[in-house]
């Protein structure tokens, strides 16, 4: 069961869907995002549709922890968990 602190963790997610398109590295190891994007994301709603099986799938999807939050480099600048853990919340 999660804890409360996780379910507040989860909810700053703005459900934009953005770091679910795939992205490709240029040679200087920028990070870029295209227009394709994850099969199992509803382009719609931007919501997974196999959000509680997402890790399991195949697609190489990451639980976005503080921790993991802290190091990657393809989130979207706008991304509610990067401005938390980043502090340019706001
Ligand atoms: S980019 Fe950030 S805020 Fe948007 S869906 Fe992904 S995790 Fe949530």
């Amino acid at each position: 069961m999660d804890s409360p602190s996780e379910h507040g963790w989860e909810d700053l997610c703005r459900r934009c869907g953005e770091c679910c398109f795939e992205k490709w590295v240029d040679d200087h190891g920028d990070i870029h995002p295209t227009a394709i994007p994850c099969r199992f994301l509803d382009i719609i709603t931007r919501e997974c549709k196999v959000y509680h099986k997402r890790l399991e799938v195949g697609e190489g999807c990451v639980k976005l922890t503080p921790q993991v939050v802290e190091v990657v480099q393809w989130l979207p600048e706008n991304c509610a968990y990067r401005r938390r853990v980043h502090g340019s919340d706001g």
